[in-house]
């Protein structure tokens, strides 16, 4: 490349970086890794421990619905993530318990290929929990996200009132009966994610949230690579 060439690039990268041209949209999907450095991904339709398994409907034939471990969001969820983490991470203690290196966040799902959506409701027709497929899913949208706390420092889980897709009473925001750590926990996650992330809450699960107009996003449908 000659000098001239050189320049007009430094000039355009230059100029495209100040006007944001290469900004990112808010539909674009992105790896959410990419934006937060110590968030933890543990997808768990890419392994063969989720609850389809070993509901009486399950197909064991097909363990696993996702091909990778890969977490892909919504630029505009994954950046609300960020918001979330950066609060989380300065804590120090949280209900007593001391978090040396602070709290942060582990995603089980996020983007859901919708052949998958079809699947899980043939599993557990139930829309209460797994949207019917034929309107889709905002996971289907990447602008859904399942997660939870950790402790950065050891990598574990905070107590919660359920483990993931626990399709019962429990998972639900209003269920009183469980002991003050864990609903400490729910709150710290809901407060995050509400009042500092600016998601919405889903009141039948604990773990879901979404970003607002989620379904104008398009419906999509590739497996992770
Ligand atoms: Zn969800």
């Amino acid at each position: 490349m000659n000098k001239i060439n050189l320049s007009i690039l430094i000039i355009f990268l230059v100029t495209g970086f100040n006007t944001g041209v290469f900004a990112q949209q808010d539909d674009e999907l992105v790896n959410p890794k990419d934006l937060i450095y110590d968030i933890v991904i543990d997808m768990r339709y890419s392994t063969p421990d989720h609850v389809f398994r070993n509901l009486p409907e399950g197909n064991i034939s097909l363990p696993k619905f996702y091909t990778a471990n890969e977490c892909l969001l919504v630029y505009k969820l994954a950046k609300s993530l960020k918001t979330a983490q950066d609060s989380l991470r300065k804590i120090r203690v949280h209900d007593g318990n001391s978090y040396p290196q602070g709290i942060g966040i582990k995603i089980w799902d996020g983007y859901r290929p919708r052949a998958v959506q079809y699947l899980l409701f043939e599993i557990y027709p139930n829309p209460a929990y797994i949207a019917d497929p034929n309107s889709g899913s905002k996971h289907n949208r990447g602008g859904a996200v399942d997660l939870t706390l950790i402790d950065l420092a050891t990598g574990m889980e905070l107590p919660m009132p359920t483990k993931f897709d626990d399709f019962s009473n429990k998972a639900s925001h209003g269920y009183p009966n469980l002991p003050s750590n864990v609903i400490a926990n729910r709150e710290l996650l809901k407060n995050t994610m509400v009042n500092v992330a600016g998601l919405l809450l889903y009141g039948a699960e604990w773990w879901h949230y979404e970003v607002p107009g989620a379904n104008t996003f398009p419906l999509l449908d590739f497996q992770m690579k």
